[in-house]
């Protein structure tokens, strides 16, 4: 197909910088933690990390190595059949670190370990345990795979103490690669099992989605009471990777926020920069607060 789209503008301004920035900056670099927010070279850095309006301080740390069993067309993570063994002191280690950072929100990720038989659910959980009994005052997210489907797997980490179960469809049921339906069982049973925890999850917009498919999207995430939304412009990491359809315009993002929020969504965050992470903190104590 044609050539690729033009950057807009939208996509090229600055972005503010908290107050925190710079402190948790400094600190964090004898603490071996690795934050997706740096790897990444996430745009939205200055923002989560320097606390918006509340203050709170938001980073996400990748569990698990940077190896990951799948190889999603949209994503720029190394890839193996079989990567590295887990770290047995990972979670103590981890949740250590975590809670000599000073953050307020954390959110905890991994790569998908199909490799391994609960696909990593008890190391996300023991890292859960291990950071709330050193500091019950952190709000922990754990951003999960789909664990196949494994709802034994997803019932010990939405048992495990954590505040805010998240579990990524990416896209609409039309445009998936995953299984969106196993991908709503994640998230329903996450909330049947613990029903105060919130349930959270992320599309990507732009990769040729219609108006429709996104509304009947969301409507089963809300079937599946799902409590948080967010949406954000896919980007293409590399040449190799699926290309972009479309640049959604910030009024049409701001457009989805207000359907989800009409939807009963607890909170709807959408624009071009909004990732899964995007000031997770800042929005549920917003939502808190309500
Ligand atoms: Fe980090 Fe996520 Fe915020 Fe990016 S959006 S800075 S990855 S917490
Ligand atoms: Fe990337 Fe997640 Fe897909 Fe692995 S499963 S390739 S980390 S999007």
């Amino acid at each position: 197909k044609g050539a690729r789209l033009r950057l807009p503008p939208w996509l090229k301004t600055e972005i503010p910088i908290g107050k925190n920035f710079n402190r948790l900056k400094n600190t964090l670099r004898d603490l071996n933690l690795h934050t997706v927010c740096e790897e990444a070279r996430c745009p939205n850095i200055g923002e989560c990390w320097g606390g918006g309006e509340y203050s709170t301080a938001t980073a996400t740390i990748m569990l698990m190595g940077d190896t990951c069993t799948r190889g999603c067309r949209f994503c720029s993570i190394k890839t193996a059949r079989q990567p590295p063994p887990l770290d047995p002191n990972e979670p103590y280690n981890t949740a250590k670190a975590i809670a000599a950072w000073g953050l307020d929100y954390v959110v905890l990720t991994s790569v998908d370990r199909d490799d391994i038989a609960d696909g990593g659910a008890d190391h996300f959980a023991k890292t859960v345990t291990n950071l709330k009994e050193r500091d019950s005052r952190i709000l922990v997210e754990c951003l999960t795979p789909d664990f196949r489907g494994d709802l034994a797997a997803v019932e010990k980490i939405a048992l495990s103490g954590l505040d805010v179960y998240a579990h990524n469809v990416e896209t609409v049921r039309e445009l998936q690669r995953a299984n969106i339906d196993q991908s709503l069982s994640v998230l329903r049973h996450a909330k049947k099992v613990e029903p105060t925890l919130l349930t959270k999850t992320s599309i990507m917009l732009g990769l040729g989605e219609t108006d429709k498919q996104i509304l009947d999207t969301l409507t089963e995430l809300r079937e599946a009471r799902v409590d948080c939304l967010t949406l954000g412009q896919y980007m293409q990491p590399t040449k190799r990777h699926l290309k972009v359809e479309e640049y959604v315009t910030p009024e049409r993002f701001a457009h989805w926020e207000k359907v989800g929020n009409d939807m009963g969504f607890a909170y709807t965050a959408s624009g071009p920069l909004v990732r899964s992470s995007y000031k997770a903190g800042e929005f549920f104590l917003k939502n808190l607060l309500k």
